[in-house]
């Protein structure tokens, strides 16, 4: 048995280590610093730095880093070690004030979306002290946040921490209207449940598609997928098992509150979810997690797919990104109340939820597009494009009750009254019901089921955050004007329902008729990431973050193209590399069956033999496809070069998503009819369901 209690964090410089070895003001103001936000002094940044690199030293660090997260999606650390010469000929260990607080990674490498050309190349990373430094493999990491040298963010990790702080400000003037004075400050929590696949590593390395795109570009349907509901919560078999458990104790060792794994829907899918904490560290650790998961698979001959789509015809991947707010004294703000007043407190911030929501649908629907998110969403499967809210039935009678003044038809048979009534409260059961709502309230929280397995959680989280603080915003004016603060309030809640009740949908959100209902509400539905963007830059956008400081203009312009640029990558990387595999492996397939077959054939004659049918049958099928597969390579090769043509960054996203897109799918279809003709032993790719059994 391991001493899980001693184990957990003892990799991390969390508070109890900068208790134990900061000297006492040192720590203070630290304290205060990360707190309040108030500037760190130099002094004592040396005296962190240098306690900070003492005991990593003692842990075995060599190095340290600034981990950063640029607009690449994944994570970036530049490593230096901690020596320094001592002037004898030897070294002594050593960390500066300086090199904690600030680094400067070469910026040209990193997508800026032009920014880098208005201005200089460099950048720089800056300590979010609110996130802990840790150790992993020999180095001590220092989260921060990446700009460019005239301060634009560079990354995905600024904008979050500036949403936070808008949301923080606008939370707070809602609570103080409610008398409430103790509390010093509001912040996110978040949960991200991170949905993945496991497969053998040998596997892995014999599909080019899985190596450079991460998802299968070819392969025929297997004989067994899903449709037995047999793997879900199933037992997990032993060799996934010892990664799960040394999974779970390297992130525990960092501080990660892994909690929770099992077996998902589809075969070799698993989950992994965490104990919610605040937004930026939340967002660290699940960045941190999807590291983990792959380099621990790697240990164990295993692959982890973390792509939205490995698999055509199975269900693919997402991360429930559960959302609350909760006060710094630890009150959740969307947990129904004890007292009628509790509870009018409760409704004003699931209303501004609701009305943020609607107002900013399309902005949420960018938040969770990209190439791979776009095979599952709209897909029959994951939650639809088709932005929506779940309440359940209780919760939404009791807005529908407060909002006609008609009687709650509920356990409470007298009128709802805000501020005078008490809510029930929500248990999970009642609440989560609904698996198809692609952002549904679970009895003390929002779960936003569309971003992808490989996003990271703060696209989706900034801009949930700034749609809610300027809804708390409009509400705060207009609560802060008033003379009577408990009919303003009644009115304002009563509007709110009555205007964004459309958004609320309690039904199956994967039904055909949703599609045709949600149009009739008014509803967006933006099926490809392509539709989606130029919300982005819709001046409602523009106007919604330059208000609360979480972008200027020109940082999501930039933002914008990185994002229609990473599509076009991506569709072309697949493209490329499906072209690729079927020159270099699927015609080479074809022929040598086809010469199998052909040898046979004539051997049989030459024979007298004339018993030919099933050798004529399979040559002239696979002759017949394998004309077919050549026009249809040669349409994927001629839109291909079409691309060029194209320079205005969403025209060229457009040409991708139609042409470059449909003919890859209609190469694929002629691929996989292929693969179910031609023989094992021609056939150069582990099949389906050689993959998705492979682990045991
Ligand atoms: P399910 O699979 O039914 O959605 P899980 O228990 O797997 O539920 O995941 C729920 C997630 O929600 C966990 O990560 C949990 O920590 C998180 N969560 C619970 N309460 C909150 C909260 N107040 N704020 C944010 N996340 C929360
Ligand atoms: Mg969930």
């Amino acid at each position: 048995m391991k001493d899980v209690a001693n184990l957990f964090g003892c990799m991390v410089f969390n508070d109890t280590v900068m208790q134990a070895r900061l000297p006492k003001d040192v720590y203070k103001a630290l304290k205060k610093t990360m707190a309040q936000g108030t500037h760190l002094e130099l002094d004592v940044a040396n005296a962190v730095a240098n306690a900070m690199k003492d005991w990593a030293v003692e842990k075995g660090a060599t190095h340290f880093t600034h981990w950063f997260q640029p607009m690449t999606g994944i994570t970036a650390e530049k490593h230096d070690s901690f020596i320094a010469p001592a002037g004898d000929g030897r070294i002594i260990m050593e960390f500066s004030g300086k090199e904690l607080v600030r680094g400067e990674p070469d910026a040209s490498s990193f997508p800026s979306g032009g920014l880098r050309a208005t201005f200089e190349a460099r950048g720089y990373t800056v300590w979010d002290i609110t996130s802990y430094a840790f150790i992993k493999n020999d180095t001590l990491y220092i989260p921060t946040a990446f700009c460019s040298y005239s301060g634009e963010a560079l990354d995905k990790k600024t904008p979050l921490l500036r949403s936070m702080q808008a949301i923080n400000k606008q939370a707070i003037r809602i609570l103080r209207l409610f008398g409430n004075t103790d509390v010093k400050c509001v912040i996110t929590t978040v949960g991200p449940e991170q949905e993945y696949f496991l497969i053998d590593k040998t596997m892995y390395l014999r599909r080019p598609d899985l190596v450079y795109t991460g998802r299968t570009l070819f392969g025929a349907r297997p004989p067994k997928g899903q449709e037995m509901d047999d793997h879900y919560f199933g037992s997990i078999k032993p060799r996934v098992s010892a990664f799960m458990h040394e999974l779970e104790e390297e992130l525990w060792k960092m501080g990660v509150h892994a909690k929770t794994k099992h077996n998902e829907v589809a075969p070799a899918q698993h989950e992994l979810a965490p104990i919610f904490g605040t937004t930026n560290l939340a967002t660290d650790h699940n960045q941190l997690t999807m590291e983990v998961m792959k380099s621990i698979a790697n240990k164990h001959g295993l692959s982890c797919l973390l792509h939205e789509k490995p698999f055509a015809g199975v269900n693919g991947s997402g991360k429930h990104n559960n959302w609350s707010l909760s006060t710094d004294t630890g009150i959740n703000l969307l947990e129904p109340g004890e007292t009628p007043f509790e509870n009018a407190q409760f409704l004003l911030f699931l209303t501004a939820v609701i009305k943020a929501v609607d107002e900013y649908q399309d902005l949420l629907r960018v938040s969770v597009a990209s190439a791979g998110n776009d095979h599952r969403l709209g897909a029959n499967e994951a939650p639809p494009a088709i932005i929506s809210i779940f309440l359940g039935d209780e919760l939404t009678e009791i807005l529908e009750a407060l909002e006609t003044g008609v009687a709650y038809k509920g356990k409470q048979k007298n009128q709802m009254e805000i501020g005078v009534t008490v809510l029930p409260h929500f248990p999970k059961d009642i609440t989560d019901r609904n698996r198809t709502s692609p952002f549904a309230f679970t009895g003390n929280k929002f779960e936003f089921r569309m971003p992808g397995s490989s996003f990271s959680i703060a696209g989706p989280n900034f801009v949930l955050n700034t749609a809610v603080a300027e809804v708390l915003r409009d509400f705060a004016d207009t609560l802060e004007k008033t003379n009577d603060f408990k009919d303003t309030l009644a009115v304002l809640i009563k509007k709110t329902i009555r205007e964004h009740k459309r958004i609320v949908f309690n039904g199956n959100n994967y039904a055909e008729a949703w599609v045709y209902e949600a149009e009739k509400r008014g509803l967006s539905n933006l099926k490809t990431t392509v539709e989606a963007m130029p919300a982005f830059i819709a001046q409602k956008s523009i106007d919604v973050f330059t208000r609360h400081h979480v972008f200027s203009e020109t940082e999501i312009r930039s933002r914008y193209e990185i994002l229609l640029e990473n599509y076009c990558k991506t569709l072309r990387i697949e493209a490329l590399t499906m072209t690729d595999m079927v020159k270099k492996e699927i015609i080479q397939a074809c022929i040598s069956y086809q010469h199998e077959l052909s040898q046979l054939l004539q051997s049989k004659k030459t024979d007298g033999r004339y018993d030919c049918t099933l050798e004529e049958y399979f040559l002239d099928k696979i002759s017949k496809l394998s004309a077919c597969l050549l026009r249809k390579l040669d349409t994927l090769e001629n839109a291909m070069l079409e691309t060029k043509k194209t320079t205005d960054a969403l025209s060229l996203a457009e040409f991708y998503r139609d042409h470059v897109f449909g003919a890859m799918s209609e190469l694929r279809l002629i691929v996989d009819e292929l693969e179910t003709l031609v023989a094992k032993k021609h056939w150069p790719l582990p099949t389906y369901a050689e993959m998705l059994y492979s682990v045991n």
